[in-house]
């Protein structure tokens, strides 16, 4: 039998057993990056289990060497670039920002505490465990934000992950997955930890989501995939949709409630989940909070006309923004417009209707209809409204402590942010951890490393009670 025809063979044995060949023939290591879904499950599986050997210390280094590595200046400008050229979606330099609080404000093993109780029948012990192989679904918003982040969370609890990126965002996630697994594999951690297709698709997510060997599935998008996972049979974490409403109220510092809405609504081009995307100020101080957000970098669209031609043109027939002005920059959105204005305008405004389409629609571009209202319960009502239940993020400017814990209680988000830009939520400028998977939906919120594991009791009979 000649070599090639040996190799044929051999293949088609460990085909049956449902080994991966090109590994085990080749040896060959393409760090994390498989042809085909299966061969990616099972690569994580047996990472899996090696890493489950490991110590929680261990984990949190290998989560060290992922922080390291994306935090290398020419590897955070690489990522940052390569997900704003690829999408074209977002800002560079906000880009950076995001990667590198993902980086940095990820929990590692201090998240995950255990629970001890002792008494006369001795010591219970809880802790947080791993569900074992991880299949997460990414946004082509928060592309490489979201992989490092999880990556961190999911390696920190034990877990291994498959991932599934928007075809979209295909070339940066291949580049991220391989940077992470070459810096780990070169610190001596398991290979293939983490693990994607070469061509993401949805025949292949749904490959993913139906394989047994995935034990848990984490979607981070929009709310068809996260009913999709919901639906899955599985345990899903669903990290879904916001519209994120502003309410401005007369005791507000004015000047800066206006500083911090553009620099929210305006951060990687209003494409965060979290980001300012309507607001409701009270009439009395419209006038300046507007006059405030022009002065500092917003441009107000003021013929109603003008306004109605800029919904028509970012937005689909259906209602829903059209792709190619997603994540595109102020700037670029006005000149489709025929205004020309230079690189200081980040954000532009426009004073709506409360029910109008651009306050109503999640539209992730730098846009933001302004509704004056009489008073400040009414601000909250229409923010209510507004949110449609979604109970992911709000906002709002205000010095009463009794409205602002009303607003706190009517519209239950996920995060309220007071006094301060929208991504002080999620660590930047604010206190708290970073995530880039907001569980809204499933109710795990900041996710971390604990919201990926399972909780497991250990007993101790009679023992260790030493009180
Ligand atoms: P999206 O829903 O279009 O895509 C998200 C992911 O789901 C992608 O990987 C995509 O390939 C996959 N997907 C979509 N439809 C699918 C299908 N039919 N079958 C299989 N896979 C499918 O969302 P997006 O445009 O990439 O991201 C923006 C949305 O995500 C916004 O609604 C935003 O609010 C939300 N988001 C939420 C969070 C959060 O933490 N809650 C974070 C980021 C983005």
């Amino acid at each position: 039998m000649n070599a090639e025809l040996l190799q044929d063979v051999v293949r088609q044995v460990l085909s049956e057993m449902k080994l991966e060949s090109s590994n085990i023939l080749s040896n060959e290591y393409n760090y994390g990056i498989f042809d085909d879904m299966e061969a990616a499950i099972n690569a994580s599986e047996t990472a899996q289990r090696k890493l489950f050997e490991c110590s929680v210390q261990q984990r949190n280094e290998f989560a060290n060497v992922i922080r390291r590595e994306v935090l290398k200046k020419d590897n955070l400008e690489m990522i940052s670039r390569d997900a704003v050229e690829e999408t074209e979606i977002g800002r560079f330099e906000d880009k950076i920002l995001k990667n590198k609080v993902a980086a940095e404000k990820t929990p590692g093993m201090e998240d995950l505490t255990t629970r001890a109780l002792t008494g006369k029948d001795g010591l219970m012990i809880e802790e947080y465990c791993p569900f074992g192989v991880i299949g997460s679904i990414t946004p082509t918003t928060n592309p490489t934000e979201t992989l490092i982040n999880n990556s961190i969370s999911m390696i920190v609890g034990g877990n291994t992950v498959v991932f599934s990126p928007h075809p979209r965002a295909k070339n940066v996630s291949i580049k991220l997955v391989k940077m992470m697994n070459k810096a780990l594999e070169e610190y001596g951690a398991p290979r293939n930890m983490i693990t994607m297709v070469k061509e993401p698709s949805i025949e292949n997510t749904n490959l993913m989501m139906s394989n047994p060997k995935v034990k848990l599935l984490v979607a981070t998008g929009g709310p068809f995939i996260v009913n999709t996972v919901l639906s899955s049979g599985k345990k899903a974490i669903g990290a879904g949709a916001g519209n994120p409403p502003v309410v401005v109220d007369e005791t507000a510092d004015i000047e800066k409630a206006a500083i911090d809405i553009v620099s929210g609504a305006s951060f990687d081009n209003n494409v965060p989940c979290i980001a300012e995307k309507e607001v409701f100020a009270v009439d009395s101080i419209s006038d300046m909070l507007i006059y405030h957000m022009k002065k500092n970098g917003a441009y107000e669209i003021v013929s109603q006309d003008m306004i109605e031609k800029l919904d028509k043109l970012v937005s689909q027939e259906n209602g829903k923004p059209k792709t190619e002005f997603v994540g595109k920059s102020a700037k670029y959105i006005l000149e489709k417009l025929g205004i020309y204005v230079d690189d200081s305008i980040r954000l532009i405004i426009c004073r709506t209707s409360k029910n109008h389409h651009l306050v109503q629609e999640e539209m992730l571009m730098p846009i933001l209809p302004i509704v004056s209202v009489s008073d400040v319960d009414i601000a909250i009502e229409y923010a209510y409204e507004a949110e449609h239940g979604n109970r992911h993020t709000a906002i709002m400017h205000s010095k009463n402590v009794e409205k602002l814990s009303k607003m706190a209680k009517k519209l239950e988000a996920t995060i309220f942010v007071k006094n301060a830009p929208s991504y002080s939520g999620i660590g930047v400028g604010g206190e708290g951890h970073t995530t880039f998977t907001i569980a809204g939906p499933t109710g795990e919120g900041i996710t971390s490393a604990k919201s990926f594991c399972r909780i497991r009791r250990c007993v101790m009979h009679d023992s260790f009670s030493i009180r």
